[in-house]
């Protein structure tokens, strides 16, 4: 059983209030108000009685600063004095994009990820996910000198938000309506839960956001080798979605993208650069983006930068739109598939 959500608590503190209420404090939780005691649009003893309720659903136990000052790392704690970690990333246009977690670790096992190796403890309930957001507002707030604008938000912490797609779709849904950020600015990455994908096809309730699928491989051996919870028919099936949903849903602003981990003789050879080429062509408007491999472990190697090179190379004569990931804040562990929990050293 999960614990209550911050609605549940309120429902139950006031069981006859209209549905405006819940409303008027949920945008208090996105403004500059810092406790219940701000929310001077609410009667006092509302307020009042507020006070039972945690202002914030994640506490700060730790926040690391990559030596360039471009990437924030925060570990907090949630219910049950668990941990798990967020990050602010500086983009090019000088505003920030924060990357949230959505479990407390997973459950995918994928070989070259740190959070994979951890296993799943839980997944967040919403206010966990969108509490990264509002952690991360108060910290500019208490930073004047840093950029106070976060433009964008990447769901590539820990988890697999398809494995937690309600609770994804509610952080989304108020995200959307309480702050600036716009659909093209929200990246929901996954792993391919390909039941979840097909339901996002139909599901009115799911903003269409980007998504950007892990492939990893174009390979099916290569891919079951590190993704394990791949399975023979994943790429037929994954590539009957792509058409489906860039039917329904793709226009000159909305393209999916592949996400693949560039790793040293397991899936840069040049034979995968052709079946990623292919593969991707027959789909038609997908983005892939390389991503250098970020040390986990002593299983896998970068691919050098020779071996990107010619992959990238392979692809863009192929006519596929490609772009390479900048790694972000790995003197602090907080780059892609580097988030577990560290203890405090
Ligand atoms: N569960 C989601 C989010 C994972 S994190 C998913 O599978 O998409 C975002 C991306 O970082 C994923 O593509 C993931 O496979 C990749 N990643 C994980 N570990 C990595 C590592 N050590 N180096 C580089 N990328 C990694």
């Amino acid at each position: 059983m999960s614990q209550p959500t911050r609605k549940q608590q309120f429902e139950s503190l006031f069981p006859k209030e209209p549905s405006f209420r819940f409303k008027q404090i949920q945008k208090g939780l996105f403004s500059d108000a810092e406790s219940w005691k701000d929310l001077t649009s609410l009667p006092a003893q509302m307020r009042e009685s507020l006070e039972a309720i945690p202002w914030m659903s994640v506490r700060k136990e730790q926040v690391l600063i990559s030596g360039n000052g471009d990437t924030h790392k925060a570990l907090l704690m949630v219910e049950g004095e668990k941990e798990i970690e967020t990050v602010l990333m500086k983009n090019p246009r000088g505003s920030w994009t924060i990357c949230v977690s959505s479990q407390i670790g997973c459950a995918m096992r994928c070989g070259f990820c740190a959070t994979g190796k951890m296993g799943l403890t839980r997944s967040l309930i919403a206010d966990e996910i969108i509490d990264q957001y509002r952690f991360w507002q108060e910290y500019l707030t208490a930073h004047p000198e840093l950029s106070q604008h976060i433009s964008n938000i990447v769901f590539m912490g820990m988890g697999e938000p398809l494995a937690n797609y309600e609770n994804v779709r509610e952080t989304l849904n108020t995200i959307l309506e309480y702050t600036d950020i716009g659909r093209t600015r929200m990246t929901v990455s996954t792993v391919g839960v390909l039941p979840r994908l097909e339901q996002i096809l139909t599901d009115d309730q799911w903003p269409h956001v980007r998504l950007a699928v892990s492939l990893h491989s174009a390979v099916a051996s290569t891919r079951k080798q590190i993704v394990p919870t791949s399975y023979d028919e994943f790429l037929p099936k994954l590539e009957a979605w792509c058409h489906a949903y860039l039917e329904k849903f793709g226009n000159r602003r909305h393209h999916l993208t592949f996400e693949y981990v560039m790793l040293k003789g397991v899936n840069d050879t040049p034979l995968h650069a052709q079946a990623l080429a292919k593969f991707v062509k027959r789909i038609g408007k997908v983005r892939v983006n390389l991503i250098p491999y970020n040390l986990t472990g002593v299983e896998f190697e970068c691919s050098t930068p020779k071996a990107i090179e010619a992959f990238v190379k392979h692809l863009k004569s192929n006519g596929v739109t490609t772009t390479t990931r900048k790694t972000m804040g790995d003197d602090i562990a907080a780059a892609c598939g580097q988030l577990i929990v560290l203890k405090k050293q």
